[in-house]
């Protein structure tokens, strides 16, 4: 069945994701900061708005794909937003990487309004976003997560309602958590195995192949082998990850030593400058700290 689909932020994930929709036969309307993005969609087949207000206004479901919390409380809640726009009974799928607490206050905004929402973050990466192959983790009530579902399933191969409101978001600081831990361990094997003098590509193929091998090492291998380090994923945003799952874990007496320590070295990154590289670049810290 084709929708009418408002989609707020054409970012990196954003803008694939919203033509992944514009392929599956949905009436996509976009809107985003960067005109160019808008012109990309409006390129693929979608429609481009000059205002969240006119990106919303007939749509039946709104997704948003913004940033951090701040952006995701001024695009749904905040003066021309979402909320003050749509439809009552319209969809709200935010699917940005934001606080639990902030999917929370989304919720209780709208449901005054009749307005519906879902926590939906994605994991997967550009890359994903482009292949539609995303994981996405759905929090919200299961009659409006059934009602996304043949949405999501266009974006994504992994779509899974993993509890209420925020719960999405607690699965994926937990996802971040795994990330930013794995990445910084194959970085340091690169520098160890450079400083060894061992072929570095093969050796990254054969421990691919071992059980060491995994999603990061085989995404990132790439990045780390060609000093590459365009985002992707930008450090900057994982350093919000880390801060969301830190607070996260204290609030529920979990304690993460691992995590504590990777996200040292993630901000260690940012204030050596490397905020805007992709995550990868954490092997440029590595690097640091080995005196290279
Ligand atoms: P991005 O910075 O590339 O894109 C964000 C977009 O939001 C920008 O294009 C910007 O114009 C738009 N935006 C911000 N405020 C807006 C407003 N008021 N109105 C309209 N548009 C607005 O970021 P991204 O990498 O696409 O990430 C988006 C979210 O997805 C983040 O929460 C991130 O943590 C999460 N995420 C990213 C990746 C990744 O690999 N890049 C993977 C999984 C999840």
């Amino acid at each position: 069945m084709s929708r009418k689909i408002a989609f707020i932020g054409l970012g990196i994930m954003g803008k694939p994701m919203a033509v992944n929709l514009v392929k599956a036969g949905h009436h996509v309307t976009g809107f985003n900061l960067e005109q160019s993005a808008i012109d990309a969609l409006v390129a693929a087949g979608g429609h481009g708005a000059t205002s969240i207000a006119d990106a919303v206004k007939d749509a039946e479901v709104v997704i948003t794909m913004v940033p951090a919390d701040p952006h995701v409380e001024q695009v749904i809640l905040g003066e021309g937003g979402v909320l003050e726009n749509v439809k009552p009974g319209t969809l709200v799928v935010d699917m940005s990487s934001i606080t639990p607490q902030t999917s929370q206050k989304v919720a209780a905004a709208a449901a005054p309004k009749g307005v519906r929402t879902l926590d939906a973050p994605v994991s997967g990466g550009e890359a994903g976003a482009i292949e539609a192959v995303l994981s996405i983790m759905v929090g919200g009530e299961a009659a409006d997560f059934a009602e996304a579902k043949p949405l999501l399933d266009a974006l994504g191969t992994t779509v899974i309602h993993v509890g209420p409101s925020g719960a999405g978001q607690t699965v994926k600081a937990a996802n971040q958590l795994i990330v930013a831990v794995n990445i910084q361990v194959l970085a340091e094997a690169v520098v160890f195995l450079e400083n060894a003098g061992v072929d570095l590509a093969a050796a990254l193929d054969v421990l691919g192949g071992g059980l060491a091998g995994s999603t990061v090492l085989n995404r990132k291998k790439g990045n780390m082998l060609n000093r590459e380090f365009a985002p992707g994923f930008r450090i900057d945003l994982h350093h919000k990850d880390m801060g969301i799952v830190t607070d996260a874990a204290r609030a529920v007496g979990a304690a993460l030593p691992l995590g504590a320590v990777v996200a040292q070295l993630v901000a260690s990154a940012r204030a050596n400058g490397d905020g805007s590289l992709d995550h990868s670049a954490l092997l440029r810290g590595v690097e640091r700290l080995s005196g290279r």
